[in-house]
């Protein structure tokens, strides 16, 4: 377990902390007295060990590319792409039930008390999406909310299907639309309303990925059509106006995934990343690591890098984990 003292970074021996503008190791040194963290945003099928996903490889008989991990600017597509090597051998409920409950020990490991897992159990086809969601559920085994992930793309009946499934399962916390929008896809984000309407009306949870350096109109449409309590990446936000005057009234809370974000390209590094100025606006923003392994960064990694953005302080730090734990989906 994570000792809950003050760590001294480097002087030890161990591993500096990521700085904030290259996102690569350093030499500074830093004293880090992180209070219990909270984990909004984290998808399973890029959290897994890579001992695990090396293992699941051998087990299927496949290589490994070379090029699996996230990289600095690679784009939101080439990203996306490397789930599906990742998919491949972690189809049956039992690799599902293992990689979930890995997580949450690597999660408390490093010091996160409220985590959520999302995951989108269609993509898993060794079983049917119910005993996908039931071996995760038993791999959390009641230590993290469990979000199920629609695709923007894909017909809103599976999150229908998803929503229904989630009616039944109370550990299934929330609702999510994840991947990004693409000019071929037949369904736009405002096709997804149903389903996240019945889940409103379930008490489920509700986040969707929006804005991800694409127009702020999206975290608007979210809030608006699909009744998104919770936006993921969001990083366009302050280009409108008044969306950051809906996202205050309505107290939403932004998971930002600044790594994630310079891995896609949407900033630079992340000193670049707006969070200081949303908390300016008064937004209520959460840090979490998207993708734990495919970004190589843990959650307190990436309120390390966080804390080293220039106009950030300790008492902002704090508010934001704070805002973390306070936006954890429950069910109603
Ligand atoms: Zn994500």
């Amino acid at each position: 377990m994570r000792a809950r003292i003050l760590r001294f970074w480097g002087a030890i021996g161990g591993r500096s902390p990521p700085a904030a503008d290259t996102g690569k190791p350093t030499t500074v040194q830093m004293f880090s007295p992180l209070p219990p963290l909270a984990d909004l945003h984290r998808h399973l099928d890029g959290s897994l060990r890579l001992e695990t996903l090396t293992e699941l490889a051998e087990q299927h008989r496949q290589v490994l590319p070379r090029d699996l991990m996230f990289r600095r600017g690679m784009g939101l597509d080439e990203a996306l792409a490397r789930f599906s090597v990742i998919l491949s051998v972690l189809q049956q409920p039992a690799a599902v039930r293992r990689v979930a409950s890995e997580i949450c020990e690597d999660a408390a490991e490093d010091g996160v008390t409220t985590l959520e897992i999302r995951f989108a159990p269609q993509l898993h086809r060794g079983a049917k999406p119910a005993a996908i969601v039931d071996a995760a559920l038993e791999g959390i085994n009641r230590r993290a909310g469990l979000i199920l992930c629609g695709l923007y793309g894909e017909s809103p009946a599976v999150l229908t299907d998803l929503v229904e499934l989630a009616a039944t399962r109370t550990g299934v916390v929330g609702i999510d639309l994840a991947g990004g929008p693409a000019s071929g896809h037949q369904w736009q984000l405002a096709d997804y309303a149903a389903p996240f309407r019945r889940a409103r009306e379930l008490g489920i949870g509700r986040t969707v990925h929006a804005a991800e350096g694409r127009p702020a109109r999206e975290i608007r449409d979210a809030i608006e059509q699909l009744h998104a309590q919770r936006i993921g990446h969001g990083t366009t936000l302050l280009d409108d106006p008044e969306v950051v005057d809906l996202v205050c009234q309505q107290e939403i809370t932004i998971e930002a995934c600044p790594t994630s974000n310079v891995h896609t390209g949407v900033i630079a590094q992340v000193a670049d990343h707006p969070l200081p100025a949303w908390v300016e606006a008064g937004v209520r923003v959460c840090v979490c690591p998207d993708n734990t392994f495919l970004s190589d960064v843990t959650a307190s990694e990436e309120h390390q890098r966080v804390a080293a953005i220039p106009a950030m302080n300790g008492t902002v730090l704090d508010q934001l984990i704070a805002w973390g734990h306070q936006g954890a989906f429950k069910r109603q």
